[in-house]
């Protein structure tokens, strides 16, 4: 099974992804956490990414659909993986199309974590408060201003592919405000209904 989770930062695509990936054994494939390890690593994708992530905006489509088309390559991919974070612009979208199609493969589902936008400011203020309280390294990008920029990306770029996968009848949405077990459980149910059919 191929799945994208879609939502704006803060919406927990990481947590649920995690979670997904331990039910159903596959990949959780994060453009952020491949891209922060870049970073760390000081690969030449590293340095150019770097100060981009730092203020919030969005690394180009050529690093990241590079990346991917890369990742699911691998053998540990040839069952399905969980897409965490990419696509995020409508090129993104469209060059993962043709990677897939290239394969012989497609896209089963997009789920989409719905939440209330007047709570994700709030939401990532407090991840970056309780990983500090548990001694964690904050984010480089959970900072206002960052923030500020992260969310603008967002809705400029990323959120036209709720549009884009509903009309291609891929998307299906979960309310991501419920507590993360209830989510975990609808995104189960949701894709037991993918599994079976
Ligand atoms: P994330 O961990 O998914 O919130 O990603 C952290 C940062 O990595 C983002 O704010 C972007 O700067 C960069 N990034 C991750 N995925 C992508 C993507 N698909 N396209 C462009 N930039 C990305």
């Amino acid at each position: 099974m191929i799945l994208i989770l879609l939502g704006p930062p803060g919406a927990g695509k990481g947590t649920q992804s995690q979670l997904i990936s331990e039910r159903l054994g596959l990949p959780q494939l994060s453009t952020g956490d491949m891209l922060r390890a870049a970073v760390k690593a000081g690969t030449p994708v590293g340095l150019k990414a770097k100060k981009i992530m730092e203020v919030g905006g969005l690394v180009s489509d050529e690093i990241v659909i590079g990346i991917i088309a890369d990742r699911i390559s691998e053998p540990d991919c040839a069952k399905g993986f969980i897409l965490d974070g990419f696509p995020r612009t409508l090129a993104q979208a469209d060059a993962l199309d043709e990677l897939l199609k290239s394969k012989g493969r497609h896209l089963d589902v997009v789920v989409e974590l719905k939440v209330d936008d007047t709570k994700l400011i709030e939401r990532i203020e407090c991840r970056a408060r309780e990983t500090l309280a548990a001694g964690g390294t904050v984010r480089a990008d959970d900072n206002a201003e960052a923030l500020k920029t992260r969310l603008i990306a967002y809705y400029r770029e990323t959120a036209p592919l709720i549009g884009y996968y509903y009309a291609h009848r891929l998307l299906k949405s979960v309310d991501g405000m419920k507590p993360i077990p209830e989510v975990s459980r609808l995104v189960g149910e949701l894709l037991d209904q993918f599994q079976h059919a």
